[in-house]
């Protein structure tokens, strides 16, 4: 009776968790077709998945032009992590911006930066050409830096690295941040064209 219940309560711990991380699609490297993306280092991905850098505090950082398939193992990464006993939350950056802004003029900055600051895994979905304000970015950066320096994070882009400082529009924040995503960071680049114009193709060809 009482493992049951043990089961159980773990059960919805762990649904609780998935809610609060907030996916906005729940993905499963499973359904990650390595084979299409030669690029991509699996064994590194898969280990990854066991959630050793969280314990280490190291962070992973997905690179690659739009559709190549970064957004699917960051959620899948940080799904593991759930499952794991972690407290996730997923956040497009543009989204995170626009909510820090917010909290910044109604007086909560701080206590939402508290709770970014519990989390054991942040994932920053979608850094790339958004007019970051000076003040969004300043946001942003200092949630980055607070989230380095206790917890792991996940952070996707289109963005090569020369281009950080145009698009973000700061030289010292954005040496900041790139010193602290490159250091102790998994990187993992993504070349070639979109998941789905490839997948397309392949069905085309299939099917003549
Ligand atoms: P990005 O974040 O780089 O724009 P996504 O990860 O959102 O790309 O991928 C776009 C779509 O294609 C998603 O539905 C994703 O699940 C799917 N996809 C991308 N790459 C793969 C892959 N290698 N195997 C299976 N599905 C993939
Ligand atoms: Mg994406």
């Amino acid at each position: 009776m009482c493992q049951l219940e043990l089961i159980e309560r773990e059960r919805k711990a762990a649904e609780r968790r998935l809610q609060a991380a907030r996916f906005p699609a729940p993905k499963a490297l499973a359904e990650f077709d390595f084979a299409a993306r030669p690029s991509v280092n699996r064994p590194l991905i898969l280990d990854l998945a066991r959630g050793d850098y969280l314990t280490k505090r190291e962070n992973v950082l997905l690179v690659g032009p739009s559709g190549t398939g970064k957004t699917h193992p960051a959620t899948a990464l940080a799904m593991a992590a759930c499952a794991q006993g972690k407290r996730v939350r997923f956040w497009r950056v543009t989204e995170l911006i626009t909510t820090l802004r917010e909290a910044d003029q109604e007086r909560h900055l701080l206590r939402m930066r508290q709770q970014l600051a519990q989390l054991d895994l942040l994932v920053l979905d979608e850094l790339g050409y958004v007019p970051a304000s000076k003040a969004g970015a300043e946001l942003l950066f200092d949630v980055i830096g607070t989230a380095y320096e206790r917890s792991s994070v996940i952070l996707t882009t289109n963005l090569a690295f020369e281009n950080w400082t145009e698009v973000l529009g700061n030289e010292r924040l954005t040496g900041a941040a790139l010193d602290r995503r490159t250091h102790r960071c998994h990187i993992v680049e993504l070349t070639g064209e979109s998941y789905r114009l490839q997948d397309a193709k392949r069905r085309r060809s299939s099917a003549s």
